[in-house]
């Protein structure tokens, strides 16, 4: 266990290090909708809402983990691997074993980022992982210099959104379950993003009726949907989000 002082260092040590900075003031804001773990339900509950709001999100997956029991329940199956993906979700990288982000040697944490990509291959040929979010804990510096190096962009936690100066390598995201199942918080973070032209990733990890505390429930999870269907942001998995972001930049050059 970390101290609470290690845990602060932990939080923002990488933080001013190894950065992919971009500027980010787009002409129209972006939500994206992200899953920790792959649990069955965020696919099953949680997908099954986006589609009726006809958007799309991404599901950060441990190979290592799959079909396994996890503190959000079961995690997917391979079969729901391969629905995901025809569901057009981005699957996204969480390292093979669900490393510690901060505790684990960065050299391990390489080794794990490659052998999930290989891992998954053999489900998915074709497929490969963009982008990642750090398991657990904010990354350490090295950590975080590797895993920049195989991905598009990198995602944490920080519990706010992104806009201006904004780092490709240690992107912040929002954990829907620690608003408390708050919906007039929440609201306020789109507005807020909205009004900033900014990109809000929503993250969280089980969608079921007496969710674990790392997840949410299906009403509460539906109600955030629609809220943002409602802004007027985009609403698109990360690795499109990406797309746009650069296709932006490259128009402004
Ligand atoms: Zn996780």
């Amino acid at each position: 266990m970390l101290t609470r002082v290690e845990r602060y260092i932990a939080r923002n040590l990488a933080k001013g290090l190894y950065r992919r900075p971009i500027h980010l003031r787009l002409a129209r804001p972006i939500i994206s909708f992200t899953f920790d773990d792959f649990p069955r339900t965020a696919l099953q509950r949680g997908g099954a809402i986006l589609k009726e709001y006809d958007v799309r999100g991404t599901y950060y997956i441990s190979m290592g983990l799959v079909g396994k029991e996890s503190p959000s329940g079961p995690i997917c199956s391979v079969d729901e691997i391969q629905k995901l993906a025809e569901d057009g979700h981005e699957l996204g990288c969480h390292t093979y074993s669900h490393c510690h982000s901060w505790n684990t040697p960065s050299e391990r944490f390489e080794e794990a980022i490659e052998k999930n990509q290989a891992a998954l291959q053999e489900i998915l040929p074709h497929y490969r992982l963009e982008t990642l979010s750090y398991p657990i804990s904010e990354p350490r510096p090295d950590t975080k210099r590797r895993a920049g190096n195989h991905f598009r962009a990198c995602r944490a936690g920080g519990q706010t959104f992104n806009q201006g100066r904004t780092d490709l390598n240690q992107l912040s995201a929002y954990f829907l379950e620690q608003s408390g199942e708050n919906l007039e918080a929440v609201d306020t973070l789109i507005s807020r993003c909205v009004h900033a032209r900014g990109w809000l990733i929503l993250a969280t990890h089980d969608v079921q009726e007496n969710p674990s505390p790392y997840g949410c429930a299906p009403r509460f999870f539906e109600d955030v949907v629609q809220s943002a269907v409602k802004s007027g942001a985009q609403v698109l998995p990360v690795a499109e989000a990406l797309s746009v972001i650069q296709n932006e930049a490259a128009a402004a050059h």
